[in-house]
């Protein structure tokens, strides 16, 4: 039995580490015409059925790949954020994995109980009330009788639908569904737990309520994977994200990182990919106006252009301007919005506003916005510039700058860039409290 004393000492380690899913070279296809599907299903069970089947890595007529090749683990406690565009199989790959459909190669292996929280009222009959539905559907999870009457309380508590739990599901609103289904799903206690968006839909309060307690369910070891358009709920949930597009696994590994990629793809095409310059034709530009606009970049404070700034980095905004007479009383603003909020707005600066007046002569100029820190975290912005005089007399507009922001310090979980310095002193303010 030598076994059991070697592992009994590094149980508690590899309690941590265990991993709960293992999902190896998981594939599955689907077909785009409904009439096709069905031929294609009769024709795989009758050769099945002759045993000449064989597991075709060919896609016939209509077919494609919802998921191809897809790997990874999930360990204990470990909090996976799956992200990518609407149909990149996300959610075809947690109904694998929840075992609601097979994969057509591949396999997946599951250490302990599986919660799927995966569609809307799935798993809820539409017709039975809500207190007949904890019962259906916590029993499908696994729980007998007696733990269900343990934990019916409890489940209501967590719920908060109040009267609403005797009338049938189908007259719920998708907020109650998902109250219920969340609270349901919980108190089975998983070892994981997925969630495929059904969260979105809970108001601000539930919302946070579920985020604690998946915090605490965490601390005792549930793992989940949790699908969400939200990026702030990602990253500041998850030490791990996994980006799918069009079925194949494109980055997985630290959050920040994934999601960075992930809205590069998203928000930034081909050419302006790397790109912190801006370049204006000047042919298309109101060459009219006794200003105009001819480049934007970022620089580093060496004044070498920037490919893309980075986050708490010392930043030069610049904007290279063609100028025809010599102008007084300029402003140049800016407006930042970050492409994956809601075009939340982040920075909002002018000279203006900032009481700096800006003087050109009738050179070509370059004015900057000189920031001793970028204080913008890592991600994908797009800005508005405008210059003008006096705040009245407009010269000239960009509407949409689109840059990336990159980060090489230490951002986990920050909206912004503190700049900062630690330190010990033996100066104590308050001698007498104690
Ligand atoms: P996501 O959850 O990332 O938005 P899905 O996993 O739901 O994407 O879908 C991936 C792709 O597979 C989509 O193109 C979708 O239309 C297709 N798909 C999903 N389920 C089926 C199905 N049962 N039959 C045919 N196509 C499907
Ligand atoms: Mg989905």
């Amino acid at each position: 039995m030598t076994i059991s004393i070697a592992s009994q000492e590094t149980s508690e380690q590899q309690l941590d580490n265990e991993v709960v899913l293992s999902v190896e070279g998981v594939s599955k296809k689907f077909c785009r015409d409904l009439k096709r599907s069905l031929l294609y299903a009769v024709q795989d069970i009758a050769t099945e059925l002759v045993g000449i089947r064989q597991k075709s890595e060919k896609l016939r007529r209509d077919e494609f790949w919802a998921l191809k090749d897809v790997s990874f683990q999930l360990r204990r406690g470990e909090a996976l954020g799956l992200v990518g565009p609407n149909g990149s199989g996300k959610s075809t790959l947690l109904r694998i994995i929840s075992g609601l459909i097979k994969p057509d190669s591949g396999f997946v292996e599951i250490k302990g109980r599986i919660a799927p929280l995966i569609a809307l009222g799935a798993g809820f009959n539409p017709i039975l009330t809500g207190r007949e539905n904890i019962y259906a559907n916590m029993s499908i999870l696994g729980l007998s009788k007696k733990e269900i009457d343990e934990r019916f309380e409890a489940v209501l508590d967590f719920a908060e639908i109040g009267a609403a739990i005797d009338a049938p599901v189908q007259t719920y609103s998708s907020g109650m569904a998902a109250r219920l289904g969340f609270a349901c799903a919980i108190y089975t206690e998983p070892d994981i737990l997925l969630i495929d968006e059904v969260l979105a839909v809970g108001d601000i309060k539930f919302r946070a309520k579920c985020y604690r307690r998946l915090a605490k369910l965490r601390e005792q070891g549930t793992s989940f994977i949790l699908v969400s358009h939200n990026p702030h709920s990602i990253l500041s949930i998850c030490d791990r994200a996994m980006y799918l597009s069009k079925g194949n696994l494109i980055a997985t590994g630290n959050t920040d990182l994934v999601m960075n990629r992930y809205e590069q793809d998203l928000f930034l095409n081909g050419l302006e990919k790397s790109s912190g310059l801006m370049l204006l034709s000047e042919k298309a530009r109101n060459s009219e106006s006794d200003l105009y606009i001819i480049y934007l970049c970022f620089k580093d404070k060496e004044e070498n252009i920037l490919d893309y700034p980075i986050t708490g980095e010392p930043t030069y905004f610049c904007v290279g301007c063609k100028v025809s007479k010599k102008l007084n009383d300029l402003s140049l603003a800016i407006l930042i919005t970050e492409m994956s909020g809601e075009n939340d707005i982040v920075l909002n600066l002018s000279a203006y506003m900032d009481d700096c007046p800006l003087q050109i002569d009738d050179k070509n100029t370059e004015i900057q916005l000189q920031m001793p820190y970028l204080g913008l975290k890592p991600g994908v912005y797009s800005m508005k510039v405008h210059i003008a005089q006096n705040s009245l007399t407009l010269f000239d507009a960009i509407e949409s700058f689109r840059f990336t922001v990159k980060g090489n310090k230490s951002m986990n979980q920050c909206s912004f860039y503190q700049p900062r310095a630690w330190k010990v002193t033996n100066k104590l303010s308050y001698t007498q409290l104690v």
